[in-house]
Order: structure tokens, then sequence, then C-alpha cells
């Protein structure tokens, strides 16, 4: 019942958004909901898996969603990054763990760098982190005029969206939690967009993660960059066992960096075509969530898998991507720890323990379990 409203809003925003053009125009009131209790983030002390069984989301009345989603483009030019105006650090409460049943998908959409000075201090060392710059404009500035159509879009789909800055209020529990980056680089001709889900990666982050590469490519036209790095994926906001100022451990999460702020092209794509990137932004979100199944709280546990090494004397190669036509990054020997993160289509993804960045995907059959500790994320990054 509650999902057939839900359906109506959507496609009424659709209806909506297809008669205007402006992006502020399809924002519409959020749905009634009760405003978010305060709940205590749990101490380090807390059992993990307490923490994650109380906040599983509850089933909601029905899987039924609409299938279709697309958002028009519209693309109102940005002149400037100066033109941005300054905007006022929004308050946000983390979400009660138990939602009831009648309340529409929330989502965060974060802004990366933005406000980093106003960083706790368990996260000081961030403070400074104003991320790339090229051309006079900032990645923060970039970021947010993005960040803000993505929010007002969400809103005209019924969604209840969050605008978060560098802070993550503790704890915060949403359907999807998404960061928003520009990426740079000291080459100008390096470009394309990244997508990466935290180490430990849910099911539902992976589903995200790729509705938001389907759709992101279809809006922008732009290529993927598959070089997903170390960094994104041990980003400080994901990593609720060392940060109070995280996302819950079952929120489903993604990073994404645009393009590069330091390439021609895709500068002038996030800077003159804001609106055409806050729509794939947008759309692969609503895909995951018309697309996922509520009920499924399993999907939301991220993984603990068991620390490898190589089975065979000789070692093992680490590849790219989880295929044997990839390019091998690296060969470990048997002595070798290895940290699974993540397991697709019989091959592990894998950090290798000591080994500085080396990252990539190993055959499962190649390895065998060890007792060694379960390792602790990498260090937390700023992106
Ligand atoms: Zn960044």
């Amino acid at each position: 019942m509650l999902a057939q409203l839900f359906r109506k809003r959507i496609f009424l925003a659709i209806a909506l958004a297809l008669a205007v053009t402006s992006a502020l125009a399809l924002n519409q009131p959020v749905p009634a909901a009760a405003p978010p209790a305060a709940t205590a983030h749990p101490s380090s002390e807390v059992d993990l898996n307490v923490v994650a069984a109380a906040t599983v989301q509850p089933p909601k009345s029905s899987t039924a969603q609409p299938t279709s989603t697309t958002i028009p483009s519209t693309n109102t030019p940005l002149p400037t990054a100066t033109a941005i105006p300054a905007t006022p650090t929004p308050t946000i409460d983390a979400t009660p763990t138990t939602r009831p049943d009648n309340q529409a998908p929330r989502v965060g959409i974060q802004v990366g760098h933005w406000k980093s000075k106003e960083l706790p201090d368990e996260l000081a060392r961030l403070r400074t982190s104003s991320g790339a710059f090229a051309a006079g404009y900032a990645e923060a500035d970039v970021n947010l005029n993005v960040a803000t159509r993505v929010v007002d879009l969400l809103k005209s789909h019924g969604v209840q969206a969050d605008l978060i800055p560098a802070t993550i209020p503790p704890g915060y529990d949403a359907d999807a939690f998404v960061a928003i980056h520009a990426d740079g680089s000291s080459s100008t001709n390096s470009r394309g967009f990244k997508l990466a889900t935290p180490w430990r990666t849910s099911r539902a982050a992976q589903h995200l993660l790729d509705s938001m590469v389907a759709e992101y490519g279809k809006a922008t036209g732009m290529p993927q960059d598959d070089a997903v790095t170390f960094n994104m994926r041990g980003y400080y906001a994901f990593n609720y066992r060392r940060h109070e100022h995280s996302i819950a451990r079952t929120t489903p999460a993604v990073i994404l960096e645009m393009g590069f702020l330091t390439n021609a092209a895709d500068r002038a794509m996030m800077i003159d075509q804001a609106d055409r990137i806050a729509v794939g932004i947008a759309n692969g979100i609503v895909r995951y969530l018309n697309e996922r199944d509520p009920n499924d709280g399993a999907a939301l546990l991220p993984p603990e898998y068991k620390t490898q090494r190589p089975l065979a004397a000789e070692g093992v190669d680490i590849f790219a991507l989880p295929r044997n036509s990839a390019n091998i990054v690296a060969h470990v020997g048997p002595e070798s720890r290895l940290f699974v993160f993540q397991e697709r289509d019989g091959w592990y993804q894998v950090v290798v323990r000591g080994g500085g960045r080396i990252t990539g995907w190993v055959r499962r059959e190649l390895l065998a379990e060890t007792n060694d500790p379960l390792p602790t994320p990498p260090p937390a990054t700023d992106s």
C-alpha cells in the first residue's frame, strides 16, 4: 500500500520532471516523516554484531517497485566556480536505526571536502584536505554544486535526501550513501569517472555501485576509469570500526570521482553540465532503490573473510581485474598473507598484508584460509 503511494509519487515526479526544465523546479515536498530521533552512537566497545543486528532495516510492506526511473537531463550552465553561493552547514541527525515502515528511502549525499575545517578531532588530520584544484576551480565547490542538484532530484522522486559535509553524523544510517568527489592528476590527459565501494563490500553496496556505473555512464557518456584507488576504498567516511563520524556498518555506500578536474573535457562537463552529471548520479541511486529487495537485510551486511595464504609453493599472481586475461599487478610468495574484501565469480579481491598498496584479484581455489587474526581496515584517507 505504502509502496503504491511511493510509486505514484515517483510517477508524479517523473511527469512533473518532464514538464519543467529547471532542476530547482523539480523540487517537491519531501514526504512527511517522523523527525529522526537522536540515537546515541554505540561506543567502540559495543559488539559489532549486535550493532549490525540493530541497524538492519525492518522489512518494508512490498518489494514491488517501479522500473521507469529516468530523470530527464537539464543543462543549466554554471558560469563560474565563484558563482556558487555559500551554503550553511546543514544540521543532520543520524537516522533512527529502526525506521517505520511508511518512510520513504533515505539517502545521504556527501560533498567531498566541504567544510573539512570543521572535521572533529578524530579526523583532525583531514582538516586541511581541500581536494583537487584546477583552472581556478576548487573541488569542494564543484562537488557542492553537483551534490545540491542531486539532492533536489532525489527529493523530486520522493526520496529523503541529506546534503552532508565532510563531517559525517555519527553512525549515519541510510538506504544509500554516496560521497561525491572530483579527481586530480598531474597528467591533464587522465580522464573518466571512478566508483568504489568500501573495502568490505556488502551485496547492497555492490548493487548500488553497479547501478551507478550504468546510469552515470549513460547520462554523461564519460569513460570509466577502472583504476580504483586504495584511497577510495579506504575512505574515512566508510570506516565505522575506526571512526565515530562514519556511516553505519549496514549503510550501502559508494564513493564517486565524477571525473578529472585537471582534464579539460571532464572539467567542462562537471562545470558547464552539472545537471547532466547530477542526473547520472540520481538515476543510479534511484535505480538501486527500485531494484533492491527491501526485505533482504542480509544484503546489507559486509562480509567477513578469513585471512588467506597462497596454496602453492610458488605463490600466486595478483590480477588487476577478476579475469585471467587481466594485467598481473604483483606476484606474492607462499609466506604472504592476503586480506579478502570481496568475492566475485570465483575470484577474491585482496590486499597484501605489509605489501604497501598492493591490491588486486586472485582465484579463490589458489588460496587457503589461515587462522591469522582478521585484518584491520587500511588507514583512513580523504580521497
Ligand atoms: Zn576529493
